[in-house]
């Protein structure tokens, strides 16, 4: 079973409303999240492409890195990359009052963390 990604539920830029519960929340432990991750785009994380969860900016850390952004592997799956790049994305980070977030992962100590989702149209289309 392939229960880490839901197909059709592809977050569209501009048509997402800001809804304070998300029924379609999918919810994985951190070895599931790590592996899915890994599945899709490899063992390095540089690479991993997240997509945020109002706007559908797809982001990496390879993005933050090239900003130079503190803490990229802290927010790549968790705010936008338009809070720091101007022209990118929009200024959304799941640690806000609104909850849309759609995934979340269940840390060592059973406390759930917001997380953007993978994109895993990765590799379906021609990239480069
Ligand atoms: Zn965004």
């Amino acid at each position: 079973m392939d229960g880490l990604t839901l197909k059709g539920n592809k977050v569209n830029k501009h048509k997402v409303g800001i809804k304070p519960v998300n029924p379609e929340i999918l919810t994985m432990s951190h070895a599931e999240w790590w592996d899915k991750g890994k599945e899709l785009f490899g063992e390095d994380f540089n690479k991993w492409r997240f997509v945020c969860a109002h706007c559908g900016e797809v982001q990496t850390m390879e993005d933050f890195a090239e900003a130079e952004i503190e803490k990229g592997n802290q927010k790549v799956f968790f705010s936008c990359i338009g809070r720091e790049v101007v022209g990118r994305g929009c200024d959304w980070t799941l640690g806000g009052f609104f909850q849309i977030h759609t995934a979340e992962v269940i840390k060592g100590d059973g406390t759930k963390v917001p997380v953007f989702r993978f994109d895993d149209n990765a590799g379906k289309e021609t990239t480069k």
